[in-house]
Order: C-alpha cells, then sequence, then structure tokens
C-alpha cells in the first residue's frame, strides 16, 4: 500500500498525472495544508523540448504560493505581441497591459521548477488502472501491484484520461483538422535572432506561424499550424520532416523561412480537443486540465486552465471535513466548468481568426481588435478568489 504523505491530519489527497496540470495541483494543495501523492505512469520527468506561454492568469497563482523568484529565473516575459500577415506586413492592435502579459518558458525547466517544490511526493512509474469507490474515499490501483487509499481522487491524467473513464465518462478527443509542427533552434544560428522579444505571429491563409524565445534567449521555440486531412497522432514525440514543413510555408515572410530553415529537427503534434464534459466529478473524484478540458492551443491557456483548476479546487478543500467532499467538488466542477468551457470555445475561434485567407493587415487589424476585447476576460481572473467566494 503507497498513500500520501502525511505532514498533517488534513485531507489525503491522490493525483493521477505528473504534468503540468497535477504538479501545480500538488503545490496548491499542499500549500492548504493536505497530504498529496502523485502517482505517473512514465518512469521519469517526461516533458517535450518545446517552449510554453503561461498566461499571466495562471503565473499569477503560482509566484503567489513563493514560486515568483523561481519563475523568473526561467521565464523569458513577453514583451508583448507581435503580429504580421504571412508577407510580413505589421497588423496593428493595442498594446496589452504589462500586468497581463505572459511568461515565455522551456517546458522542461517548466516542469523540473514545479517537481523541486513537491520532491517526494511524485511517485514515478505507477500507472493507474482502476479507480474504486470505497465510501468513504477512493481506492486506486496501479498496472505495478501497489495500491493507495485517499479522500480524494483527481485525474490529472490528460486527454486520454483513464479516471474520466473509471467516473463513467466516455467522451473522445476531436480533431482541429489542423496539425502543429514544433522545434527549438539555437539563437545564435540567426544573426537576427539576438533581437527577438515576445511572442510573434505570422497570419495567413489556413496557417499560422508562431515565434517567441525561451532559456533567456538562447533558444527559439516555433510552432506552425497548418492544416491536415490525416487523424495525426497526438503526441509530443511523432517526427516531423522539416521540407515537408518548409514546402508549408513557401513564399512567406523571410524570418518565417530562415526559422524552419535553421530546425534541426521537427515533431508534429494533431491538435485535439473536446466538447465540454457534463460532469467532472463523482463522489470523491474528480477531475483537472486536459483530462477535464483539453482545448485547441491558440490561446495559450491549455495549461494555464490547468493551473487555475489546481488552486481553485485547493481553495474549495481546504477546512473541508470527509463528509463535505463530494459537495466541495461538485463546486469546483460548476465553478470551473462554465469558465473552461468559454476558454476552449474562444480558443477554437482563436485558431478561425489567425489562419484566415483574408491577408490584408488593416482588416486584420481592425477583426484582431475587435476579437482582443472580446476575449479580455480571460486574462485577469482569480481563480482562488472565485472558488473562495463559493465558501
Ligand atoms: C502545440 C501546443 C502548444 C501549446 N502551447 C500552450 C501554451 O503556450 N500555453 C498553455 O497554457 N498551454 C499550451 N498547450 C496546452 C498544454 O500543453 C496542455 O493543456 C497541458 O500540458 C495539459 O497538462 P495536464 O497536466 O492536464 O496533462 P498532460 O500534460 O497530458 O499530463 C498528463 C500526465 O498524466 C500521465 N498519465 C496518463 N495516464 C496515466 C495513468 N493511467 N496513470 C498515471 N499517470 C498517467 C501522463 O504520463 C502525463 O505525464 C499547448 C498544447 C499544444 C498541443
Amino acid at each position: 500500500m503507497v498513500g500520501p504523505l502525511a505532514i498533517s491530519d488534513g485531507l489525503n489527497v491522490a493525483i493521477v498525472g505528473a504534468g503540468i496540470g497535477g504538479l501545480a495541483a500538488a503545490i496548491a494543495l499542499r500549500a492548504r495544508g493536505m497530504n498529496v501523492s502523485v502517482f505517473e505512469d512514465a518512469e521519469s520527468p517526461r516533458e517535450a523540448g518545446a517552449g510554453i506561454s503561461i498566461p499571466p492568469n495562471a503565473a499569477t497563482l503560482l509566484k503567489r504560493t513563493g514560486l515568483s523568484d523561481a519563475i523568473d529565473k526561467i521565464t523569458t516575459r513577453s514583451q508583448g505581441l507581435t503580429l504580421r500577415t504571412s508577407r510580413g506586413e505589421p497588423v496593428s492592435r493595442p498594446p496589452a497591459s504589462p500586468a497581463l502579459q505572459s511568461y515565455q518558458i522551456h517546458r522542461v525547466e517548466l516542469l523540473d521548477m514545479l517537481l523541486g517544490e513537491v520532491k517526494g511526493t511524485v511517485r514515478f512509474g505507477h500507472r493507474c488502472i482502476a479507480v474504486d469507490d470505497t465510501k468513504p474515499g477512493a481506492r486506486l490501483t496501479f498496472a505495478n501491484g501497489a495500491v493507495c487509499d485517499a479522500d480524494v481522487v483527481i485525474g490529472a491524467d490528460g486527454i486520454h484520461s483513464m479516471v474520466q473513464g473509471a467516473i463513467g465518462l466516455t467522451a473522445r478527443p476531436t480533431s482541429e483538422g489542423i496539425v502543429a509542427y514544433r522545434g527549438l533552434v539555437p539563437s545564435q544560428k540567426l544573426s537576427w535572432a539576438a533581437e527577438l522579444r515576445g511572442l510573434n505571429m505570422w497570419m495567413g491563409a489556413a496557417r499560422s506561424f508562431i515565434c517567441f524565445p525561451v532559456s533567456q534567449g538562447r533558444l527559439i521555440n516555433v510552432v506552425a499550424f497548418v492544416p491536415s486531412t490525416r487523424d495525426m497522432e497526438e503526441s509530443w514525440f511523432a517526427p516531423g520532416d522539416v521540407k515537408v514543413l518548409a514546402g508549408e510555408y513557401e513564399g512567406w515572410d523571410a524570418p518565417v523561412r530562415g526559422l524552419i530553415a535553421a530546425l534541426g529537427q521537427t515533431f508534429r503534434w494533431g491538435i485535439y480537443d473536446r466538447p465540454p464534459l457534463p460532469y467532472w466529478s463523482k463522489e470523491c473524484v474528480t477531475l483537472l486540465g486536459d483530462a477535464a478540458h483539453p482545448m485547441v492551443p491558440h490561446f495559450g491557456q491549455g495549461a494555464g486552465q490547468a493551473i487555475e483548476d489546481g488552486f481553485a479546487l485547493a481553495v474549495l478543500l481546504e477546512h473541508a471535513k470527509r463528509d463535505e467532499i463530494p459537495a466541495r467538488l461538485k463546486a469546483y466542477q460548476n465553478l470551473r466548468l462554465k469558465r473552461t468551457s468559454r476558454v476552449q470555445a474562444a480558443s477554437r475561434q482563436a485558431g478561425r481568426f489567425y489562419r484566415s485567407a483574408d491577408d490584408n493587415p488593416a482588416e486584420q487589424a481592425e477583426r484582431m481588435q475587435g476579437w482582443m476585447s472580446a476575449a479580455a476576460w480571460i486574462f485577469p481572473y482569480d481563480a482562488e478568489g472565485a472558488a473562495a467566494a463559493l465558501l
């Protein structure tokens, strides 16, 4: 029997999945006095060599738990968003408030930082194969024969969540008809790269292209979205073909072609989301992150919403008595389902907008401005405050 390391007489919480969502939740729950164990299928930490943009609505929560310096150390703070058409013409937009800018981070550095905060609570090589209701609480069973009893179980096990199945849900991911090629380019390979700041996006017919510096500017993260009729592997590690990618962006602005030419290798990722689930919580089991609400990445909010989930849940579980758990998990579900469903829909819409056939900078700017003000509600949100208001 493996179980949460009791650091207090608080609730024992078991999290399935040590991705960004599961680890952020572990940090938030421990900060509020709960005993947490995280169980991860992989034998060791596993993250993709790629960049991620952590939006302010999520970064603020991590910073509040004392991670401010650690984040600043690994982040390349966004200095705004620069938009261009596929030919490189600037698309103007209103400047964002500095408080609402994102943090650009190498995914491996982010995962290391989160893991460092919850050392000793993560058990690798534990693939969860069953979640059984033991009233009160639940029992997790793992492929290696271990079992764990907990007061609360959180499925943070990604888009193909087994915990989702264990609470009676059978929803399947839906392809956006888009594949993302991603890769990292050492900045020293391109003479102009040292000057690159913030998030840069080129928008054109059916395609969009993003790059931003990570690892203190030593690397440039590249993500290229192209249409695909193939059902792409939904994996961070499926190799892509740089020559095929170059063909997709023929005739685009020179920096786009230069970055693709400088890519040593590229990986491709089929882009999926899933319509909102009817519920996330059953008795003392709930879901979080991509297990609950996978979303297309065009708003850079997938991990951001996963982080919000964990912090909201921690507020609602703090001081909860064991017999109050099902009601607290329902409150969490209702709060988070509403917000994440809106963010999911807005993310799909953003993708359609970025890849519109219209390459006219003035029209792009006008539509961008309208769309940005319509989406402004996403960024200043305080997930902990919203959860506290329910108590
Ligand atoms: C191209 C692209 C770019 C993106 N860019 C951004 C961005 O800039 N900003 C942003 O906020 N989001 C972004 N996202 C989304 C973001 O990556 C995801 O939303 C986020 O990583 C989800 O985290 P998670 O912890 O919920 O799930 P995952 O990262 O999928 O983690 C799930 C974990 O559970 C483990 N697991 C699975 N099954 C089991 C089991 N049975 N037992 C034990 N462990 C198990 C897995 O091994 C894994 O470690 C992007 C996504 C894509 C595709």
